[in-house]
């Protein structure tokens, strides 16, 4: 029997009984539990297999509840959750003193956001409790879109995923954490950078392993397709490197003739970052479950959602 559901009385009755229910935003599905459940936060880190060093993101129904979460909010972290929330936005910022340790890795910040989606917002107004929801894939793996993605990785695992259709923007959060009271983005995501500088201006980028141990989840290769993925400018080029291989290809915009192509996936024919973005993660859902021997991804243009494209593209690219 399919675990996907729309009874939100059903989430909420297993939130509350400490079991995890894997919950619809307008960024990628989240697997929830109560933060102040050590039993349900330890299950979601075992159920993705997620190491503890990874801290969690606090969802939470509306910015009157973050005094709750947060002991110190910024000005510009004001601004900003005044402007984007409910968004794709997280802050990350020093954590309340009721926070478990488990939620932020040990560290003294948590990170928090207010979903834009309107079953979970219903779902956190009904619960006592804010969620704790990383997305709902084993670590590593491509993140879910929709509810059949999270079905296929978890269906042995939880009893619930709760159905709210395709996530709209299909790509995680923008993190923005905060130093000396300066806003830093840690990661890059469904909020554009352009849109961010327009109301707090210039904001510095630190999203790489090496330069950022403030964010300890920021790993090379992450977000990835089990077949191998090659990120690049020219599809053309590529391809000649691998003859009598089947080859996957997922463009932006144009659809590259050429029999050596298995299967193509055009990601936006319009050009529009936005709806190319809402089609990624579905894309390499589908392309990894053709038995390719290669995917070979063109890189996105360099501007909004194009940037947070391609570094999910390069992590899912990277090889040691
Ligand atoms: P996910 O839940 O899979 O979208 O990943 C959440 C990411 O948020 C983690 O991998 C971290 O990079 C980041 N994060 C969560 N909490 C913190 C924190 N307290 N400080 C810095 N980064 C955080
Ligand atoms: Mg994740």
């Amino acid at each position: 029997m399919s675990i996907i559901s729309k009874d939100i009385q059903k989430a909420i009755t297993l939130l509350t009984n400490e079991e995890l229910v894997a919950i619809p935003t307008e960024t990628v599905y989240g697997l929830a539990g109560n933060i102040f459940s050590e039993k349900a936060i330890k299950c979601i880190f075992k159920t993705k297999k997620r190491p503890f060093f990874n801290p969690l993101i606090v969802h939470i129904s509306s910015v009157d509840v973050l005094e709750t979460i947060v002991s110190e909010v910024p000005k510009k972290a004001k601004i900003l959750a005044k402007h984007f929330w409910p968004g794709a936005m997280t802050l990350v910022l020093k954590k309340h003193k009721d926070i478990p340790d488990i939620i932020t890795a040990g560290k003294d910040t948590v990170a928090v956001r207010v979903p834009n989606h309107p079953v979970t917002i219903t779902l956190l107004n009904q619960l006592p409790f804010p969620l704790a929801a990383p997305s709902a894939n084993p670590f590593n793996n491509i993140s879910p879109t929709k509810p059949a993605h999270v079905e296929r990785y978890f269906k042995n695992d939880i009893k619930m995923v709760l159905d709210g259709g395709s996530c709209k923007n299909g790509i995680e959060s923008t993190i923005i954490g905060f130093e000396d009271d300066e806003p830093i983005i840690y990661r890059l995501g469904a909020l554009a950078l352009e849109d961010i500088e327009a109301v707090i201006g210039a904001v510095r980028i630190k999203n790489k392993k090496e330069e950022n141990p403030d964010a300890p989840g920021m790993l090379d290769k992450h977000y990835s397709p089990l077949t191998r993925t090659i990120l690049t400018s020219s599809i053309t080029k590529e391809i000649k490197k691998y003859p009598n291989k089947k080859i996957g290809i997922l463009t932006f915009n144009t659809s590259f003739k050429s029999d050596a192509i298995s299967y193509e996936i055009i990601l936006s024919k319009n050009k529009d970052l936005q709806e190319a973005a809402s089609k990624l993660y579905d894309a390499l859902h589908e392309l990894d479950h053709l038995n390719l021997d290669v995917i070979i991804a063109e890189k996105l243009p360099e501007t909004g959602l194009g940037n947070s494209m391609n570094d999910r593209l390069q992590r899912a690219a990277f090889s040691n």
